[in-house]
């Protein structure tokens, strides 16, 4: 037994959240061993159009989502501060008050392939660990291949206590579900029963959003 801390954190627009997020969030949780796994809902990403919920909205939702879960936490910390926000801001303020804590930073393989598009991404790999999270349909881009390869004989291909820079993949059940085909069901009058929690879907219907 160890207090050493390992803390996740799962970047992502969660309009709404779904099944493919939520058991992703729980088989990474366990995997990796974390003390918490943080959702962490951006204010307006940098790099999508607007989104169909309002920010305190996709925050309602996902508190739903995880209610009783105890090892699945949010944070707002980007949601709050009402303007776009980069990553490496995130992992510098997280490092700061978790200064010997494993830090893991989560993305989809499809997030992934643009990383190096992202602002100071190599600080990133200075302040945490990467786990890339395999995704149905998604492919490595030539940059994130080599990233990868280099990144692994730097660092050795594990994360472990204390280490940072490592990127590791992990391959988690292969849900293919996308919020985009939610709001786009909702919008066409369909079903998105069994798509994401109950409570979600009713939470949806109540605001009528996308609609
Ligand atoms: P959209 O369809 O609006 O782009 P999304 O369903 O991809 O939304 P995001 O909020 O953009 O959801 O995703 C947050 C993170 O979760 C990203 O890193 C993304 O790769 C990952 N993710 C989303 N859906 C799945 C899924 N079905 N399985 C595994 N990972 C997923």
């Amino acid at each position: 037994v160890t207090d050493h801390q390992r803390i996740g954190l799962f970047g992502g627009t969660f309009d709404p959240v779904h099944f493919g997020h939520l058991r992703t969030a729980m088989e990474i949780t366990e995997h990796f061993a974390l003390n918490t796994l943080y959702l962490l809902p951006n204010h307006k990403p940098a790099h999508r159009s607007a989104p169909g919920a309002n920010t305190a909205q996709r925050i309602e939702m996902l508190s739903h989502a995880i209610d009783g879960v105890d090892r699945l936490q949010i944070d707002t910390r980007e949601a709050d501060r009402g303007r776009p926000t980069y990553t490496i801001d995130t992992l510098t303020e997280l490092r700061a008050e978790q200064p010997v804590a494993t830090l893991l930073f989560f993305m989809g393989l499809d997030a992934f392939a643009g990383f190096d598009t992202w602002h100071r991404w190599r600080d990133i790999l200075k302040i945490a660990n990467l786990v890339v999270i395999d995704r149905p349909g998604a492919e490595l881009s030539t940059f994130a291949q080599n990233l990868l390869r280099t990144q692994a004989s730097a660092q050795g291909a594990q994360i472990h206590n204390g280490s940072v820079g490592v990127i590791e993949r992990c391959n988690v059940t292969q849900l293919s579900i996308s919020a985009t085909d939610i709001r786009a069901k909702v919008s066409a009058g369909k079903s998105i029963r069994f798509l994401l929690p109950d409570d979600v879907r009713e939470y949806i219907e109540q605001h009528t959003l996308y609609s």
